[in-house]
């Protein structure tokens, strides 16, 4: 075809288009939500949430002490004893639906938390975190008195007092994930939020408040790693659900071993995104981008490691840098940002020692020139090619926009390389072929497998890894029996 070469080339420049803040409101200090009440750390002492986009504080929030975790349980535990556990589960499911359209009205401000707190562009919290979350307390509303149809001939019973521990990436889904389930299969709860995400989670006390929900049912303790090491080690708690870094995943199984508590974990990932010769091409770009760029990589199934079948890796190579010239970074809550803010310093600190690593290992660099804003923690997105399998930055989880990528000819190479990871959480596959997206589903050690599309959600469908990417299942009716114990 040929180009009019008449036709300059224009660079696109968007008018910005911020979402507005004057609607949310904030505390300037919030306590702990312990036995339907607000109350004050015994610690006295409060921690800073700042907005990674520009390094402004936006609240203070308390620091939850080992004697606030015990307050916590000790109210969860009654709150089980006393109400939850002999409610008729009819009457639960009304509950959790009443939080699921509180949320659902209330969600415009719970996105623009979510990205003022995380750094996450408006786009992805508005469209993504929010309505999932709403979404999973609307589907295990739906659970709570049909047990006996999510087991059938069997008898389930609830645990009890559920210890649920969030990281920082998805802190309002990542809530909804823990509390929903828990609730509808009859368990009372103690959630910490990660300490640099904490505000989404205090609005769903609010929120969870505001439904009228009884006393201690769900208690929120703010805090550090010590908080949430109280609540692993708390001896009334009957189960821990942990999602974070698989090094501190490690401790708590150490810490659990020998004890009766139930445990899941889904710990870090080194997602493969592969894609075949007779792979839609553009297609494949933007779940490429899709996959580990929008969401600045702060995904744990994020496709962070690209396979390229050889005789297409030029062209699809091209197109990305293309695509990525064409990628906003600045922002979160100006709506055209592709790529926001960087969680925290200390996580921006960690990218920039990949980045140097992947140098330094011998494998090339390639970021579109961009700019960055001066305050706040960013980073371009980043690709390295001529990596080696051995190299760091395609063995270690990096958490952020940086791609590494890697040729291969046949699928028995590309299947072994993909699972020569410790990790083992998803993995994406490009191909026409039907036959050849189960032959790679059924040989690729992920728990979750996209064909033709990547990082797509869904209450329904069960989410989890293998290896050192953890155990258990959240979502659907595997995230339900993760809250049960078969009598
Ligand atoms: P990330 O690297 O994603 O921040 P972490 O595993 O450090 O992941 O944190 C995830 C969550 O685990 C956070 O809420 C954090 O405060 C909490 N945490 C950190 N250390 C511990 C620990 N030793 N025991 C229990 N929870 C912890």
């Amino acid at each position: 075809m040929a180009t009019n070469k008449n036709i300059p080339e224009v660079e696109w420049e968007y008018a910005p288009s911020l979402e507005g803040t004057s609607h949310i409101q904030l505390k300037k200090k919030y306590d702990l939500f312990i036995g339907g009440k607000w109350v004050k750390p015994s610690s006295g002492k409060y921690f800073q949430s700042i907005n990674p986009a520009n390094e402004e504080v936006l609240a203070e929030v308390a620091y939850g002490s080992e004697k606030d975790v015990d307050i916590a349980v000790k109210a969860a535990r009654k709150a089980y004893n006393e109400v939850w556990s002999i409610m008729p589960a009819a009457e639960r499911a009304k509950y959790i639906y009443r939080i699921a359209r509180l949320m659902q009205e209330r969600a415009r401000e719970l996105a623009v938390i979510e990205t003022l707190d995380g750094g996450k562009t408006i786009r992805e919290a508005r469209d993504i975190d929010v309505p999932l979350a709403c979404n999973h307390f609307f589907y295990y509303a739906g659970w709570a008195d049909k047990l006996e149809y999510a087991f059938p001939n069997r008898k389930v019973e609830s645990l009890g007092v559920a210890g649920q521990i969030i990281p920082w990436n998805f802190p309002l889904l990542m809530a909804a994930w823990k509390i929903a389930p828990a609730l509808a299969a009859g368990n009372t709860v103690v959630l910490k939020p990660a300490e640099t995400t904490s505000l989404t989670a205090l609005k769903l006390a609010e929120i969870i408040e505001a439904a009228g929900l009884p006393a201690g049912v769900v208690n929120i303790v703010t805090g550090y790693g010590d908080t949430g090491a109280a609540i692993v080690n708390h001896s009334d708690v009957n189960k821990i659900a942990f999602t974070g870094s698989t090094n501190v995943g490690k401790i708590i199984q150490k810490a659990l071993a020998g004890t009766s508590k139930k445990l899941t974990l889904e710990l870090g990932g080194k997602s493969a995104n592969i894609i075949f010769d007779d792979a839609p091409i553009d297609q494949a770009v933007e779940g490429i981008v899709n996959g580990i760029f929008f969401n600045q990589g702060h995904v744990c199934c994020a496709g962070s490691r690209l396979f390229v079948q050889e005789n297409v890796a030029e062209k699809v190579i091209a197109k990305l840098k293309e695509r990525l010239k064409t990628l906003y970074v600045g922002n979160p809550l100006d709506k055209n940002t592709d790529i926001g803010a960087i969680n925290s310093k200390e996580q921006l600190a960690t990218i920039t020692k990949y980045l140097e690593i992947g140098k330094q290992e011998g494998a090339e660099m390639y970021q579109p020139a961009c700019t960055i804003p001066a305050k706040g923690f960013y980073c371009p997105p980043t690709l390295f090619t001529n990596v080696a399998q051995s190299n760091r930055i395609a063995q270690e989880e990096i958490f952020g926009p940086v791609l590494t990528i890697q040729t291969f000819r046949t699928i028995d190479e590309v299947i072994q390389k993909a699972n020569n990871s410790p990790y083992g959480l998803a993995a994406g596959v490009w191909t026409e072929k039907g036959a050849r997206i189960f032959n790679m589903a059924n040989q690729l050690n992920a728990g979750v497998i996209w064909a033709n599309t990547y990082n797509k959600f869904d209450p329904t469908s069960p989410f989890g890894g293998y290896k050192e990417s953890g155990f258990g299942r959240e979502g659907g009716v595997h995230g339900l029996a993760a809250y049960v114990k078969f009598v």
